[in-house]
């Protein structure tokens, strides 16, 4: 069984918190594109813990977890986020992590550059985390970065190294004015944050063709959600990777394999963090009583997220893109608070109403949310373990989500903790 669990939305659906549930089922779980630049919050009997990089699946010391080769890997950040779960009881060994030799790094130069250009862009900055995501990216596609792979061989490392920065040194130096880096940086970081995963780096496309062959169940981990992809989303304020299903495969280094599942996260509500076009965004007293009921702030930076209501032309879009086969409604019990429930039914631009997600940013820089109620629940819901508890207006909030999405709701998470939630089928 080879399942994906993506993000239909924005980002922050409740992806990590998913994963976590269903990989008891699964052997080994893989993240397959993205760094560090998004967080996945996960809160079970052990306490409650933010990854970045780590596959949700580190939790569990039976599952296996690998970083495929669609990732860019800070390695400090990485140390860091080993030695946090290490200091809190959770042991983590090679086996248990496998990181591909196939994976990029993302050298500090790409976080210095990630900086640069968002205050050299001022009030025009798209919002990045400054995590060096996009240069690292950028990077890869020019074929000028290191790949886990190359910390193998200590004799070539300092040429290549040498290589990069005198190339790297005519932005960083030559463009922005900044003081050049040197060689001697970069190795150093490379031995102090890289020589410690030495033995977790591997040919993880051998191990995981074998483990396909042997029948394991492999769960695909996305970072950030459709509207975020490359591709697909609100272009120029997407990530610079292909968050979708369809490049699970490919991005965990099994490109043969076929996917047998996709299953969506969609949160009952809408959630944004940064720049760009966010068309059902609540403002004002609305959208802060949202904020606050949901905790929407930021796990990885710690932002205060933009919230609206359900989006049923962007959640619709994304559920298409993602292929998924049925869905994971999240946070339902944060709608709890509200006598009327606001729901984004389409679009109106240019006075013209629409029911189709716009690609380019021009008409989604124009649209305007049509918004429609539906009633409250009249009730705390995070105590339902089955449908018939729920209250007939949480009911038919599902329903309805259901129809306009047209994707099966099979779960309906109802708390952060793992047993918080409702299986319908
Ligand atoms: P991800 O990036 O998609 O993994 O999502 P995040 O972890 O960034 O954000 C989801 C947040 O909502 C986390 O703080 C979770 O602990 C929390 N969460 C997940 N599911 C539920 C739920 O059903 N109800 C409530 N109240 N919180 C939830
Ligand atoms: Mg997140």
């Amino acid at each position: 069984m080879l399942t994906a669990i993506v993000g239909t939305n924005w980002g922050d659906e409740g992806k990590g918190r998913m994963v976590d549930l269903l990989s008891a089922d699964y052997d080994i779980v893989v993240r397959y594109q993205g760094g560090n630049n998004a967080g996945h919050t996960v809160v079970n009997e052990r306490g409650k813990f933010i990854m970045n990089l780590l596959p949700s699946g580190i939790l569990r010391p039976e599952t296996a977890n690998v970083l495929g080769p669609g990732m860019v890997v800070d390695l400090e950040h990485l140390f860091g986020e080993v030695e946090r779960l290490r200091a809190a009881g959770i042991p983590v060994e090679p086996g248990h992590l496998l990181l591909s030799d196939r994976a990029t790094i993302c050298l500090p130069y790409h976080k210095l550059l990630d900086c640069l250009e968002e205050d050299r862009l001022g009030d025009k900055k798209f919002g990045s985390t400054r995590r060096g995501i996009s240069p690292v990216y950028a990077d890869k596609y020019m074929k000028k970065t290191l790949r886990l792979g190359d910390l193998l061989h200590a004799d070539t490392l300092p040429r290549k190294v040498a290589d990069l920065l005198e190339w790297k040194n005519l932005t960083i130096e030559g463009g922005y004015g900044h003081e050049a880096v040197t060689g001697e940086e970069i190795l150093a970081w490379l031995e102090r944050f890289g020589r410690p995963f030495a033995d977790y780096i591997c040919d993880t496309t051998e191990y995981l063709s074998a483990a396909v062959n042997d029948g394991k169940n492999i769960l695909f981990e996305a970072q950030l959600g459709a509207l975020r992809d490359i591709d697909f989303g609100i272009y120029p304020y997407t990530s610079a990777s292909t968050t979708l299903a369809a490049y699970a495969p490919i991005g965990a280094g099994i490109p043969f394999a076929r996917l047998d599942e996709s299953v969506g996260i969609m949160k009952a509500y809408s959630s944004c963090v940064g720049e760009g076009p966010f068309t059902c965004e609540l403002f004002g007293e609305a959208g802060e009583a949202l904020r606050a009921a949901g905790g929407e702030y930021g796990a990885a930076t710690g932002r205060p997220r933009r919230v609206g209501g359900f989006d049923v032309v962007a959640s619709r879009y994304g559920a298409r893109m993602q292929g998924c086969d049925y869905l994971a409604l999240t946070k339902l019990d944060v709608l709890s608070y509200l006598d009327r429930i606001p729901v984004c039914v389409a679009y109106e631009i240019d006075g013209e109403r629409t029911e189709t997600f716009p690609a380019g940013i021009d008409a989604l820089d124009r649209a305007k949310p049509v918004y429609e109620y539906l009633p409250g629940f009249g009730a705390d819901i995070s105590a339902c373990r089955r449908m018939e508890d729920l209250p007939a207006a949480a009911r038919d909030y599902v329903r309805f989500i259901e129809n306009a999405v047209g994707c099966p709701i099979r779960f309906i998470s109802v708390g952060a903790e793992r047993d918080a939630y409702i299986k319908l089928f």
